[in-house]
């Protein structure tokens, strides 16, 4: 369902729904709350431009055979989002476009085996390079919503939904989900934690939401 040059043309969508939804926006209303809850649009930005560099440890890691871990630590990466959401908004767009920009370049000058190498995620998982372009699609099409600037679920290509409510589910546990019914977009949402409408239980009465995720 996802193949490398499909989850790497949803980087591209991701990244550029991202950049329209930045595009134009004043200084209030980058430093304006997001759909996340205690993070600013300028919050989100940071995070993203953070998380392009830290995928990009893991291709430069996939490349060299050399270990470069994601973030320093957690508590580094939070503390890189606190610092980077004091920057104006033209530093954050910058470091968001150049970020995003030799994220790509170093994805396209993988080869082949190299995309097989095992890489380590921040949340100790090992897996093969070829996992990147999905880790950071989910971030750039999910995000490009919470920055609350027009972007719905309803927005993102329904192949990426599917791969997204699988992903979740798969690191929700089954278990933890109830059944729940809705539009595909909106149960996406009702998935990730993020706000949704119209989706319900079995009986017809309003999901409980679930915890964020992502
Ligand atoms: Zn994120």
């Amino acid at each position: 369902m996802r193949d490398l040059p499909t989850t790497l043309a949803w980087v591209a969508e991701g990244t550029d729904l991202c950049r329209k939804a930045l595009d134009g926006l004043d200084e209030t209303s980058y430093g304006a709350p997001s759909r996340l809850p205690g993070w600013t649009r300028k919050h989100v930005v940071a995070h993203l431009a953070g998380n392009a560099e830290a995928i990009g440890n893991l291709v430069h890691w996939a490349r060299t055979g050399e270990p470069t871990p994601m973030y320093g630590s957690p508590e580094q990466r939070l503390a890189d989002i606190e610092s980077g959401a004091g920057l104006s908004g033209d530093r954050l767009t910058a470091w968001f476009e150049e970020s995003a920009r030799a994220l790509a370049e170093a994805m396209a000058s993988l080869t082949e085996p190299r995309w097989r190498a095992e890489v380590v995620t921040a949340q100790g998982r090992t897996v093969p390079a070829g996992e990147t372009p999905w880790m950071r699609a989910r971030e750039v099409m999910v995000h490009a919503v919470d920055l609350g600037t027009g972007v719905r679920f309803a927005d993102l290509p329904g192949e990426f939904l599917a791969a997204l409510r699988e992903d979740v589910l798969a690191r929700r546990g089954p278990g933890n989900v109830p059944a729940v019914h809705g539009s595909p977009a909106e149960v996406t949402a009702y998935l990730a934690g993020r706000p949704c409408t119209g989706v319900t239980t079995s009986d017809g009465s309003p999901a409980r939401p679930l915890p964020p995720w992502l």
